[in-house]
């Protein structure tokens, strides 16, 4: 249904990048779909394949009002005739509460909104198990595509670009992304991850996936011995920006006619364009990884009266 080969590796050239003797890249895993977005295929493809193995009627999953998650799974179950129930975070919103949710409800998703008390117990097999006796021969895929079968179907990704690379950048919600591409990396390449919530323990969160993935400790202290964290492009947490950001988003696609969003993936370059500047990447082969998330940033853009993409 999704073609990987969509996703190109575009390469990116300006005079200052020569002069540092790096060689840029994007993989534009944003083309793949406009609303199964990016990485979030990536991370339901095993699941929606474990899920026909099972004879699940559908998927039942689980985030915010904005969730790039949530639409991707309503759209990818359309796609393949699944059904899906997405689980909402605040019991005060309607699937008219905004365009995700609607689009959502367009592709046939069932949302259920929650209080914030109870989708705090999202993960307790309890609670869950209280889901599944409501909504019968569902497969459960947790916040964000956060399992093992996510997790694997990142790992995918890096065996599908065929240039050669020192280092793969990426944005960081779940870490379950930036866990996948850890694991597909040769010995002598590195990933740069770039936590966009304030205060996030990047090593811990993804020491944390494998486990539960139950990857033996060794395994995991090797793979993640190849992960540089950068961790100060936050800009104030989950959803927060600045005007710079925004500037250098838009700027960004002025030059190079790639949407980048305030959330995910324009925060990660970014912190690579700074450490770029620093000098710490003089000499390598780089992919940034465009994990999509334009369409799920739209509110907050529009919401911030600038004009990102006009220009
Ligand atoms: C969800 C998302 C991420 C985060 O991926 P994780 O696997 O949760 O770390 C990054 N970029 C975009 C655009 C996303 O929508």
């Amino acid at each position: 249904m999704i073609d990987f080969k969509k996703s190109i590796v575009q390469p990116i050239q300006s005079a200052s990048l020569d002069a540092r003797g790096i060689e840029l890249f994007v993989k534009r895993d944003d083309l793949l779909h406009p609303d199964i977005s990016g990485n979030k295929w990536r991370k339901l493809r095993f699941n929606v394949i474990q899920c026909f193995k099972n004879h699940n009627a559908g998927i039942l999953t689980f985030g915010g009002a904005y969730s790039n998650h949530l639409l991707a799974t309503a759209a990818a179950c359309a796609e393949v005739g699944l059904k899906s129930i997405g689980i909402v975070r605040g019991d005060e919103l309607t699937s008219e509460s905004n365009a995700i949710l609607k689009r959502c409800t367009s592709y046939g998703m069932e949302l259920q909104f929650v209080s914030r008390e109870l989708y705090q117990l999202r993960n307790d097999r309890y609670y869950q198990e209280n889901l599944l006796i409501q909504n019968s021969n569902y497969y459960v895929v947790p916040e964000g595509g956060a399992n093992y079968l996510g997790m694997i179907g990142c790992q995918e990704l890096v065996s599908q670009i065929e240039q050669p690379f020192d280092v793969i950048v990426s944005a960081q919600g779940t870490s379950t992304t930036s866990c996948g591409l850890a694991l597909g990396l040769d010995d002598s390449q590195r990933l740069m991850v770039v936590p966009v919530l304030k205060g996030y323990d990047s090593i811990g969160e993804m020491q944390s996936l494998m486990s539960r993935s139950a990857m033996a400790e060794d395994a995991i202290d090797f793979a993640l011995s190849s992960v540089l964290v950068s961790d100060e492009y936050h800009f104030g947490g989950y959803w927060k920006y600045t005007w710079e950001l925004l500037e250098f988003i838009r700027s960004f696609h002025n030059r190079y006619r790639i949407k980048l969003d305030p959330i995910y993936t324009g925060k990660a370059m970014y912190a690579l364009q700074k450490e770029i500047d620093s000098g710490a990447m003089d000499g390598k082969r780089i992919v940034f990884l465009h994990t999509g998330g334009v369409q799920g940033a739209q509110s907050i853009i529009e919401k911030s009266g600038f004009d990102l993409f006009g220009g």
